[in-house]
């Protein structure tokens, strides 16, 4: 499909252009960096109760200049080729943000999975999957997908088993697909991860208290109003953590509505509510907008958009009243809004540093599948027993006993969880000082261009370092 002009993938290029200005690179280099550089588009059918359906499906691998690439497999019926790249290319951004060593590639398939029987949606993965052995665009070391609107674990363990049904040598074959259930090779945390990533971003930007100040906000997270749009695996899991994390979280939008409340929403009995009425409306004590993108608007101090793209535009921008955007979803705020809300004064917070918590911990769960032991395993048992001898030297040194409760406490040594959301804290907090330095050092940029810069640097420096550009 040829891209119209304001086109998905037009405007990460123009993002991305607008970052390269200010890089020096030579413009070849840069075009390299800006193009998808494989675009594969198949179809193939698949038998349903009323005869043959014959499905759209894409996979586009944007960077190749580290391997494996890595992005995720969307199934939705509004896919088209343009969206597969645009949201390729982000994925080559952001694992360079987060020093993830890979290139960037997306997937799709054009179905509406509700449509589907349970048999039939296997059917489709499995065919997806052949699909992509036979062309080699999926392998441990070639092309690694992932989770992503419309699909999750149950599908990443139908990739695996079809993967190692067709490569029955392999030894590696569990690291052909990341997101899978921890019973098939996945890892512990990776279903929160890039909730608890937009979380551990928005907490980083919030305890900066100069940017808090120029944004006329208190610092750090606690009392500070929040609106999710999403309820999905990114929304519902960015709002638990911030919830727990100090933030009230005013105002949640699903697709069937919105509820607003200025005194806070406890967001597990929204959750109860939504299961038994099979809707957020009505929740009790909130006012129940009619439509999900009305809630964007609603007074508050941090928007997280978690659903999907192109929710903030040209129209809605002007009314837009948070101080701080943080992009939980792919590409949810488009050019033209992003002018009218950068002028506003308002902070965004880029998708593809926010919602990079999903993509890193992705490569947690493949170096697992690589080494095939899990994290914590080796040496969980040594540091609790060297810290209990540490507390008894203390003890004998000091005549003074500590309670069993305290020790309990001081001698814990990590298990795989806990291994993954330090991984994923410290990768969060670095990649944002990363950008803000180069946000702060360069004048009249934002966020976003600073993030664009960094990524750029770097995947810039793999190919100079490679020898492919001089
Ligand atoms: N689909 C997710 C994203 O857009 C995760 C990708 C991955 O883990 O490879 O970042």
């Amino acid at each position: 499909m040829s891209s119209s002009p304001t086109s998905f993938f037009d405007t990460v290029c123009k993002n991305f252009d607008k970052a390269a200005a200010f890089t020096g690179h030579p413009q070849g280099l840069l075009d390299q960096i800006k193009a998808c550089n494989s675009v594969y588009q198949f179809m193939f059918p698949v038998q349903t109760d009323e005869g043959y359906d014959v499905i759209s499906a894409w996979r586009v691998e944007h960077s190749q200049h580290k391997l494996p690439t890595k992005g995720g497999i969307r199934f939705s019926e509004n896919v088209n080729e343009d969206e597969v790249k645009a949201l390729a290319a982000l994925m080559t951004y952001k694992c360079a943000i987060v020093d993830v060593p890979f290139g960037g590639a997306k997937g799709a398939v054009k179905i509406n999975p509700a449509k589907y029987t349970l048999e039939e949606l296997q059917r489709i993965t499995r065919r997806y999957t052949a699909e992509l052995v036979k062309k080699n665009f999926i392998g441990p070391g070639i092309d690694v997908p992932a989770p992503d609107y419309g699909t999750g674990p149950r599908e990443m363990a139908w990739i695996v088993d079809t993967y190692q049904a067709l490569n029955p040598s392999s030894i590696d074959a569990a690291a052909c697909v990341t997101g899978k259930p921890v019973s098939q090779g996945g890892i512990r945390g990776r279903k929160e991860a890039t909730g608890r990533g937009v979380f551990y971003a928005i907490r980083e930007v919030c305890s900066v208290a100069e940017d808090m100040k120029a944004l006329g906000l208190s610092t750090g997270l606690d009392g500070k109003r929040v609106i999710v749009q999403g309820l999905g695996n990114v929304g519902y899991h960015a709002a638990k953590f911030i919830q727990e994390g100090g933030g009230i979280i005013v105002g949640l939008a699903e697709y069937e509505g919105a509820i607003y409340n200025p005194k806070g929403l406890d967001l597990e009995a929204v959750i109860k509510h939504r299961k038994e009425t099979r809707s957020i409306r009505n929740f009790p004590g909130a006012t129940t907008l009619d439509s999900n993108r009305a809630a964007l608007e609603m007074e508050c101090d941090i928007l997280v958009p978690a659903a999907l793209e192109n929710q903030l535009t040209e129209e809605n921008a002007p009314r837009i009243k948070a101080r701080i955007i943080a992009e939980g979803a792919n590409g949810p705020t488009t050019a033209e809004a992003e002018d009218i809300l950068l002028k506003k004064g308002i902070m965004i917070i880029p998708d593809m540093y926010a919602n990079a918590g999903g993509v890193t911990v992705s490569y947690f769960e493949w170096l697992k599948n690589l080494q095939h032991v899990r994290m914590g395993r080796m040496g969980r048992r040594f540091t609790e027993r060297s810290m209990g001898q540490v507390i008894d030297v203390i003890e004998k040194a000091t005549g003074k006993k500590i309670t069993d409760q305290q020790k309990a406490l001081l001698v814990r040594g990590p298990d795989e969880e806990d291994l993954v959301n330090s991984g994923l804290e410290d990768t969060m907090i670095l990649a944002y000082h990363e950008i803000r330095s180069i946000w702060k050092q360069t004048k009249g940029i934002d966020l976003r261009t600073a993030a664009f810069i960094s990524a750029v640097n770097k995947i810039a420096t793999s190919y100079i370092e490679l020898g492919i550009f001089p």
